[in-house]
């Protein structure tokens, strides 16, 4: 396959088009011959919440919004368009609450029959949505989307590198590209990856083979950053092998261990049009990361929160960053949990900021105060109180973000030597200006910082001197070992003796499946 031929023809045709910056009304009239719709749905849950997510927490984006969204305006710049669905997208959190799946999945699929008939279809999922009540749910979103648009039509799928495949779900895609970097850094290219694919092979009339290899093996992804080994060196082969004969696209997944269900494994993904050689790379890739399993650690040094506050503040540096690990809401935690603030307080611990809790009462409890406001606020356990005491403290506010949007709300306050963040809704905090300059501070000058986060995102690592990860309780706990385990396959480490083969399933859908 000329691979790098068409992906080199397919970027210098988009950026030499006049398409390439025009609105989609011109797209329309000017490409004809293939017609192509997007959407989906893309949250990643952690079945050991106790709560739910509900359809306030997702950005829905429909039509024209969802076609200009950052995400995916770079769609404009293929040959054809790209009719916008509905893509709907959460922070990490709880299962979906069943009502709203359904009713997000309706919609999207009639908004997919009014656009009938198809020649391609992309989904930009990330692979790893837990709704209540049902297993595999990407795969029931990629099925009910394959029975709407017939055999005839290609459908591609972007993943994340933590999201998980299934028989239903590879039956019924014909191609799909994943993120080859956690953090994911390589999003957009990963787009590119999936949708030029699909342009390819509807240009070409080809109808491409993929091979699964699922690999029993399920890590945290605070242990399989490509960071650092031995994911670094199995994540760096796929672009050469991406550039064999035959190959399309290739994929290694680390899966979602925080899912107690049959799918949740890792996989090696292969996509092209010789199946011996797709076949052979899957088992090569899937055998190593096998061999590779008991070699995934941690890329930081790692303690219980009471060791990791002791040592930050034994170190002469700052600002030390404690990863509140157990508690992150970008891995599927809750966030709204203030274990480390009633550590710090009973440790009398001063110039440490906590960025941040989730927790609406307290923070409309500080804009009903007001700025420079001393009141009394219970913190924590505002979400799923299950084992999550709130610590009741005196708190003086000292910022107020300015916004319309009651979700959108954040507080920062102070109390004894501790500032804290509290956040209306879940969020993360990973970005510089967006996170912390906004609500006026400056994280490099407290003495420890603390972020509800796994591995950090790329601009906290940097300030990190250093990062020390706390191993805290939570809906993604670190100590997997002891998660229960009661639906998935025989799975390493729960099963830590396992004994396994490689093998590979080639996805019905392709010549050679079925
Ligand atoms: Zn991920």
């Amino acid at each position: 396959m000329r691979r790098r031929a068409f992906l080199k023809n397919a970027s210098l045709a988009a950026l030499a088009s006049p398409l390439a910056s025009s609105g989609p009304s011109v797209l329309c009239r000017a490409a004809e011959g293939k017609r192509i719709a997007f959407g989906g749905m893309h949250i990643e849950c952690s079945s050991y919440s106790h709560i739910l997510t509900h359809m306030e927490d997702f950005r829905v984006l429909r039509g024209q919004q969802l076609a200009d969204d950052s995400f995916f305006s770079m769609l404009k710049k293929y040959p054809y368009p790209f009719q916008p669905l509905l893509h709907a997208r959460a922070v990490p959190g709880p299962p979906v609450e069943r009502k709203t799946y359904n009713d997000l999945q309706d919609e999207f699929l009639a908004r997919l029959r009014a656009l009938l008939p198809l020649d391609g279809l992309y989904l930009p999922m990330h692979g790893a949505m837990y709704v209540e009540g049902m297993w595999d749910a990407d795969g029931d979103w990629i099925a009910a989307a394959r029975e709407v648009v017939g055999k005839d039509c290609l459908i591609t799928a972007s993943f994340d590198l933590h999201g998980s495949l299934s028989r239903r779900a590879v039956n019924n895609l014909d191609m799909l590209s994943a993120y080859r970097t956690a953090p994911h850094i390589d999003v957009e290219e990963t787009t590119r990856r999936a949708c030029d694919m699909l342009v390819h092979c509807l240009d070409e009339h080809i109808r491409p083979t993929m091979v699964w290899a699922p690999i029993p093996v399920l890590m945290p992804g605070e242990r399989s950053s490509t960071r650092y080994e031995p994911a670094h060196r199995l994540w760096a082969q796929l672009p050469a092998m991406n550039a064999d004969p035959g190959v399309l696209d290739a994929s290694l997944l680390v899966g979602y261990v925080w899912a107690d269900e049959p799918r949740a494994t890792a996989s090696a993904v292969l996509t092209g049009t010789n199946p011996e050689v797709l076949k052979k790379d899957a088992l090569s890739l899937a055998q190593q990361y096998w061999d590779a399993r008991k070699e995934f650690k941690f890329g930081v040094p790692t303690g219980n929160l009471a060791e990791c506050i002791e040592r930050a503040e034994r170190l002469t540096t700052k600002p030390v960053v404690i990863s509140d690990s157990g508690d992150n809401p970008t891995g599927g935690g809750n966030g709204d949990r203030a274990q480390v603030l009633a550590e710090l307080l009973r440790r009398k611990v001063q110039n440490a900021l906590i960025a941040g809790i989730a927790d609406r009462p307290a923070t409309e409890a500080c804009y009903k105060a007001g700025v420079r406001a001393t009141l009394p606020l219970r913190i924590g356990g505002s979400l799923d109180p299950v084992g999550n005491p709130p610590v009741n403290a005196t708190g003086k506010v000292i910022f107020l973000a300015g916004t319309d949007n009651p979700l959108e709300r954040q507080a920062v306050m102070e109390t004894a030597g501790v500032t804290v963040v509290l956040t209306a809704r879940r969020r993360p905090f990973h970005q510089i200006q967006r996170d912390f300059t906004s609500l006026e501070l400056d994280p490099t000058t407290f003495k420890i910082l603390v972020v509800k986060a796994g591995y950090l995102e790329p601009e906290i690592a940097k300030i990190a001197n250093p990062n020390l990860m706390a191993l805290t309780d939570g809906a993604v706990n670190q100590d997997i070992e002891h998660l229960s385990s009661q639906h998935r396959v025989p799975t390493y480490p729960f099963v830590p003796d396992l004994q396994w083969k490689p093998m590979t399933v080639v996805s019905a859908r392709s010549p050679q499946g079925g």
